[in-house]
């Protein structure tokens, strides 16, 4: 999950109207807020869910971009009440408290609380939750987490070969600027990417100014 700034403020009546689809994909650029993928093809969802919290159906800040996958496989629950409420990506950078990391071996994704927070520790716990059913298919019949695993497998591969080459390169600038667009948060899955970066003191040196740190 990455930070989300939003800067559009569209008018409309109701939440299914073509102007919301066209800001929340300018707004997320096109990234679904649980699982990092970049596509076209989305749902829009509503962080408070319209049965529990009918006064925020149409109201922009709650409507949030996210694919068809993740929308089903989220927990119906989420958000209903404090106990299974998740960390609002519009509002915390979730990155710095949730690490993401691929673990090829065991073909899974490591969700991993790297930060305390006394007031956020319950929303940081309910997230690694539902992030752990979307990457490993935990509680979860769905089989599509399969498909997300190969396609982060397949993104970190090619990102990892960049760092080589850059690594073993003397004309660095070049690949730099693939690796900056790569650790940009409108890149997919930028959270296991911006993790490679931070779990190696070198690259670290090199690239904390394209992470933020
Ligand atoms: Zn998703």
């Amino acid at each position: 999950m990455v930070k989300v700034n939003r800067r559009l403020n569209p008018a409309f009546d109701k939440y299914n109207e073509i102007s919301v689809s066209d800001s929340l994909r300018i707004d997320f650029n096109k990234k679904c807020y649980l699982c990092e993928e970049v596509t076209r093809h989305f749902e829009v969802d509503h962080f408070y869910p319209q049965l529990a919290y009918s006064h925020l159906v149409n109201e922009y800040e709650n409507l949030f971009y996210c694919c068809q996958k993740c929308n089903k496989i989220k927990p119906k629950k989420t958000n209903i009440s404090s106990d299974n409420e998740i960390l609002n990506c519009c509002d915390i950078d979730v990155e710095s408290y949730i690490k993401l990391k691929l673990n090829i071996q065991e073909c899974k994704i490591e969700v991993e609380q790297v930060k305390s927070n006394l007031v956020l520790d319950i929303k940081i716990r309910n997230t690694i939750k539902v992030l752990n059913r979307i990457y490993n298919g935990e509680n979860s019949k769905s089989t599509s987490c399969e498909d997300l695993r190969d396609e982060i497998k397949s993104v970190i591969a090619s990102f990892r070969k960049k760092l080589d080459k850059y690594e073993k390169s003397k004309l660095k600038r070049a690949i730099v600027e693939e690796i900056k667009e790569d650790l940009d948060n409108t890149s997919s899955y930028s959270t296991f990417k911006r993790w490679i970066i931070r779990d190696n003191p070198n690259l670290n040196q090199q690239f904390k100014q394209y992470i933020g740190d």
